[in-house]
Parts: structure tokens; sequence; C-alpha cells
């Protein structure tokens, strides 16, 4: 097989497994109703925080503080509930994301869909957003300028939206997040503290495995280890464990 050729039994396989791991052989008990009290959600408050994301998102739309500002289709700022209990954060767009100005809806997204189910939540539950907001060229890796001139967005989003945890998806997002210059595989499984601002609280941060490297690397061991990230995500916010049936 060439190269550059897709190896269709290979990407079958995966979405086969895809759908049983992380949604056909969980059972959720009792319900993460999102609609609970729990959430005695201040609508005033909800809606300024919609209006605020919003213009943030019109600044990412319109930035031209480095040079994919100039290269993308579309900016991609971000998207989901404005007070989401949980803010999930990726690298940067891909291709996908460039072309819909939304992010995670390739295959990455599609498999973050599914540990969102898994965890027994919707897409619409929490916040999704990445450390670039522009793709960078062939999806290489963001560099440091561009982390540097990026990031007051994320800041802000992150201000506005407080999550209580803090999911971290892949190395660019925990390094950055964490200012640290450890590994992932270091990182990942316990809980890290996100400095939000003098004055402000520290946010909980669980880093974990980027989806795309979970493609890429398909084991059962690594979908155990982003599945036992993620129960310890769905611990802390008190919400019911989906549990594994087999
Ligand atoms: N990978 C990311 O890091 N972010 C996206 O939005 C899509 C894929």
């Amino acid at each position: 097989m060439k190269k550059d050729e897709v190896n269709i039994h290979k990407v079958v396989q995966q979405h086969l497994e895809m759908n049983d791991f992380f949604t056909g052989g969980f059972v959720v008990k009792g319900k993460a109703d999102s609609s609970e009290p729990q959430q005695q959600e201040d609508s005033a408050d909800v809606a300024e925080a919609a209006r605020e994301l919003e213009k943030n998102a019109d600044e990412v739309r319109q930035c031209r503080k480095c040079d994919l500002g100039s290269l993308r289709t579309n900016a991609v700022p971000g998207e989901g509930k404005p007070n989401a209990r949980i803010l999930f954060v990726g690298e940067g767009p891909g291709a996908d994301e460039d072309a819909q100005g939304r992010p995670f809806v390739g295959r990455a997204g599609k498999l973050l869909d599914k540990v969102i189910a898994a965890c027994g939540l919707k897409r619409s539950d929490v916040f999704i957003a990445n450390i670039l907001k522009c793709r960078p060229p062939e999806n290489r890796d963001p560099r440091p300028d561009e982390i540097i001139s990026c990031l007051p967005y994320l800041q802000r989003q992150i201000e506005i939206i407080n999550p209580e945890v803090i999911v971290a998806l892949g190395a660019h997002a925990a390094k950055t997040l964490l200012n640290t210059n450890k590994s992932i595989g270091q990182l990942r499984g316990q809980f890290h503290e996100y400095y939000a601002g003098h004055g402000r609280p520290p946010i909980k941060l669980m880093p974990t495995y980027h989806t795309a490297y979970l493609l890429r690397n398909y084991s059962r061991q690594n979908r155990e280890r982003v599945w036992d990230d993620m129960k310890k995500v769905i611990a802390e916010l008190g919400l019911p464990i989906p549990e594994h049936t087999r």
C-alpha cells in the first residue's frame, strides 16, 4: 500500500471499536440531567456570558496578530454552553475545523463526541475550544509565538465560562495551560491546577491524550487511560459514573 493510501479496513475497525468502547460498552447509571437544579442558573448571567463569548469570538474572527490569520479559511473560536462545568481544550483547528469554523468536527472530533457521550453528557453540555484559533499549515505544531499571540482569547473564554474542570487534550494544551515542559504521559491521570489569574481560585485541570493521538495509537490501554482520566473528571463534578458493562 502506498504511503498516502487510506487503509479502509483499519478505519472501519477503529470505527467499530470506537462505538463499542466509548458508547456500546457503557451503561449510564442514573441520569446526568443538565437541567437539574444542581446548576441553578441565573439566566441573566448566562445571557451575559453568551454575549461576552460572542464578543470574544468576533475579535478572534478579525484577528491578524500572527500569520495564521491570513492563511485561514475560517477562524475557530470555540463553541458550547456559556456556563459549562467542563471545558475541553485542544491544540488547534485542522482542515475540517478550518473549513467549518467549528472546533472538533473531523475524525478526532467524532471521537471526542463519543468520549463526551461515554461520560453521560452531550456536546451541548460542555464548551470546546483550542489553544490556537486558526489552523497551522499542514497541521504542524503550534509555534510559541503563535501560542503567545492567541492565548489571551482562551484565557478570556476561561474567565467568562469559569468551568469547574478543564480537560486539556494532548501535550500542547496541557503544557501551555500548566506552563510546564513535562510530557503528557507524565501529566495525565491526575488533577493539576490552572492558575486563573490574580484573585481568582485555581481551576482543576485534567490532562489526557488528544483524541487524534488516540486514533493514531488505538490500543485498548490508551482508551482505558482516557476513560480513567474522564472518570476522575465525572467524579470531581459529582455526576454519576457510567458503568462499563464487560
Ligand atoms: N484537533 C484539535 O486540537 N482541535 C480541533 O478543533 C480539531 C482537532
